[in-house]
């Protein structure tokens, strides 16, 4: 039972946006054309060859816009609107949460939908979705250095300003739900430990297709596709409450 008063907690990752028909970029699934996402999602390879760095974006971008939230997602947002406070942090670069009306998602990883000022790092939404490709590189408004995907990349920090609302945030819920996420990529993965040494009566429920390195941690693992399970879950959960 989560009480009205309650704080829900969300770690969404790839597994929450595949419904959605977003590839999950691992494995035979990351490819586009012969490269592979580690080769790509690199500042050495936007420095080598920005062009083919965008124009994977472009293509990722195109195809995101082409999705919609699934019954997942909408689920988070039907916590929030039956008046819980649940705020979702996100391993995903898409923006279904917010799509899906879910008001309070902190991103981890970054935005694909937002470009930043290689130089003055000025960060800026795309205007819309008919600028995307053109010009191949684009340039900042204020400076005219060469903009980039405003994506945290392999071999890359995150934001210190959102890890620490993070960590804020995990240090007072009540409840940690693990959605669509496996618990290997840091500091994600660190989370639900970090949460619960704070609140030995936290309890975390996870849901994914398998069992991850966390489920000996949680209190509930669900298996089975989110898109299922979660909107299950919630809907359980309003009823009791
Ligand atoms: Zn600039």
């Amino acid at each position: 039972m989560i009480s009205r008063e309650s704080k829900i907690t969300v770690i969404s990752g790839s597994g929450i946006s595949k419904a959605s028909g977003i590839p999950t970029f691992r494995g035979k699934d990351g490819l586009w054309k012969q490269y592979d996402f580690m080769e790509l999602a690199t500042p050495q390879a936007f420095q080598r060859d920005p062009h083919l760095v965008w124009e994977w974006y472009y293509w990722r971008l195109g195809l995101i816009s082409q999705t919609k939230p699934n019954k997942a997602h909408l689920a988070l947002k039907t916590l929030e609107q039956a008046g819980w406070d649940i705020v979702i942090l996100t391993q995903n670069v898409d923006n279904l949460h917010e799509r899906a009306g879910s008001s309070k998602v902190l991103h981890l990883h970054g935005e694909i939908f937002k470009r930043r000022c290689t130089q003055c790092l000025d960060i800026s939404f795309w205007p819309s979705s008919e600028e995307f490709g053109i010009p191949n590189i684009p340039t900042c408004s204020k400076c005219n250095s060469n903009l980039r995907p405003a994506v945290v990349w392999f071999n890359e920090t995150l934001d210190p300003k959102i890890v620490n609302e993070s960590y804020s945030r995990l240090k007072e819920t009540d409840f940690l739900l693990i959605v669509g996420t496996s618990g290997l990529v840091y500091p994600a993965a660190n989370f639900p430990y970090i949460a619960k040494q704070e609140n030995r009566y936290l309890e975390i429920y996870e849901f994914n297709l398998e069992s991850t390195p966390l489920s000996s941690l949680v209190n509930r693992t669900i298996l089975g596709p989110v898109e299922n399970t979660l909107p299950e879950f919630v809907s359980k959960v309003i009823k009791e409450s």
